[in-house]
């Protein structure tokens, strides 16, 4: 019997730079890659040629995916880059002219275009034929119990400080149904948690007039509300992000009291006084936010707030400082990320008087993070002594224990929950762990048999 040799499949290597939704974005072009018949190559010398997904929102980050360009060509020579420092082809060409092609953000077409041109695919009869449904629904690069789940692209706010509109454009919503038959897909392939990202969450929908659609027999707005509702219909954990305090988010709540969303809110408020807000037009910004907090907390009692706030941005006075401080001792916010502000090339706010100088901002820096770590320490000591439920993420044979997150912890950007015996338990299993201690950012316990 003569046994057929299969053709050996091009290989692509991916160096996945930036935030979830670059994340999101990297894997669809590494999903289509895939039904397309490329394997993916783990290492730099196996690659056929090098996908370089980069990130330019800040110069730091700018600077990182130049680094990684260049690493790219050194190690292999083959390279093609997209993501968000497409936009800057020209730089790039300059500096590295052996680049094989440049592709801006969501370009997949052409990223996926150009890799062919730099690996052509090889036809693959037997591959090819196996149906979509026994390979899930992507190739996935988060693991895969959890799965983000990117509702629209762009954005219509103009913030002082950030491209992003200028990179990815206005605001362009997914349909529900479509979210919806990826997230039922999602589920059905392992995963137990969706996290729900785009740039505004809250603004779901607004370019669709939010339309309704069809779905399983019943009509869907593209509206967060709904989406939200629909999403909690699945059985599995929803976590909303990027959501702005626009006050239908008030109706999100009572989903989350329902147990159909988890209770956890990521609002990236970005910073607490009134005129600094101001200069850096953020959208709902409403004094009544902090009344807003209390209510919320009064319909859901377990909610887990997350935010993120600049520091150091033109004109904030040490006044404007303590005001945002003040207000995040009054807020008892869960989780806290802080940033420096940093003036990024394109971004309004470069033109605004009054920087502050470095080594205030590093000061108002740690002093924001040392209020956050107590607040967050405090919080997460009152939850000693009770049983929470736990999403396993990993499990370590060696010492026996694993470890997980609380409803109130995202993937990467929060605390985790560290067990001390496994008790058989695997990665994307989730069970009641009993807190037995705490410190300033994670939990420790033991699984309730
Ligand atoms: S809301 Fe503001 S910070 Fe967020 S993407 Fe839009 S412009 Fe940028």
């Amino acid at each position: 019997m003569t046994l057929m040799t299969l053709p050996r499949a091009p290989r692509v290597g991916l160096v996945s730079l930036g935030c979830p939704k670059a994340l999101v974005d990297s894997e669809r072009i590494m999903t289509k890659l895939r039904a397309d018949g490329y394997d993916m190559s783990p290492d730099y010398a196996g690659a056929d040629v090098v996908l370089v997904n980069t990130c330019g929102f800040l110069d730091s980050a700018k600077a990182e995916s130049l680094e990684a360009i260049g690493e790219a060509i050194a190690e292999n020579g083959r390279v093609v880059v997209t993501g968000c420092m497409g936009k800057d082809a020209d730089v790039i060409r300059s500096r590295f002219p052996g680049v094989l092609a440049v592709t801006g953000p969501q370009q997949y077409d052409e990223v996926v275009a150009a890799v062919h041109e730099a690996a052509p695919p090889v036809p693959n009869a037997f591959l090819d034929l196996v149906p979509a449904a026994n390979l899930g629904p992507g190739l996935k690069l988060t693991p895969r119990h959890y799965s983000y789940v990117k509702i629209s692209e762009g954005c219509n706010h103009r913030c002082a400080f950030c491209i992003i509109p200028s990179l990815r454009g206005e605001l362009v919503s997914r349909r529900p149904d479509a979210i919806l038959r990826e997230a039922e897909k999602l589920v059905a392939a392992g995963t137990r948690e969706l996290l729900v990202i785009s740039q505004d969450t809250s603004a779901y929908g607004v370019d669709l007039r939010h339309s309704a659609w069809p779905w399983k027999g019943r009509e869907v707005r593209a509206h967060m509300t709904d989406l939200a509702r629909e999403l909690g219909q699945l059985g599995v954990w929803v976590r909303l992000h990027y959501v702005y305090p626009y006050p239908h988010v008030d109706r999100v709540i009572p989903l989350m009291a329902e147990g159909l969303v988890l209770p956890y809110l990521d609002i990236p408020f970005q910073h607490a006084s009134p005129k600094i807000l101001r200069s850096m037009r953020r959208p709902a910004n409403d004094a009544r936010v902090l009344q807003r907090i209390v209510e919320w907390r009064s319909i859901c009692p377990e909610i887990a707030l997350r935010s993120s706030f600049v520091v150091g941005f033109p004109g904030e006075t040490e006044e404007d400082f303590q005001y945002l401080l003040d207000w995040l001792e009054v807020a008892q916010l869960d989780r806290v990320g802080a940033f420096r502000f940093e003036p990024v090339e394109g971004a309004a706010a470069n033109a605004l008087p009054d920087p502050v100088p470095d080594e205030v901002k590093q000061q108002r820096f740690d002093r924001i993070m040392e209020l956050s770590a107590r607040i967050s320490a405090e919080k997460l000591r009152s939850k000693i002594g009770k049983s929470l439920e736990v999403l396993i993420d990993s499990v370590d044979k060696e010492t026996g224990g694993a470890s997980g997150r609380s409803k109130a912890d995202a993937p990467e950007i929060d605390g985790e929950v560290h067990l001390r015996d496994s008790a058989g338990l695997n990665p994307g299993d989730i069970v009641p762990v009993r807190i037995e201690d705490s410190d300033e950012h994670d939990l420790y316990g033991v699984p309730v048999t």
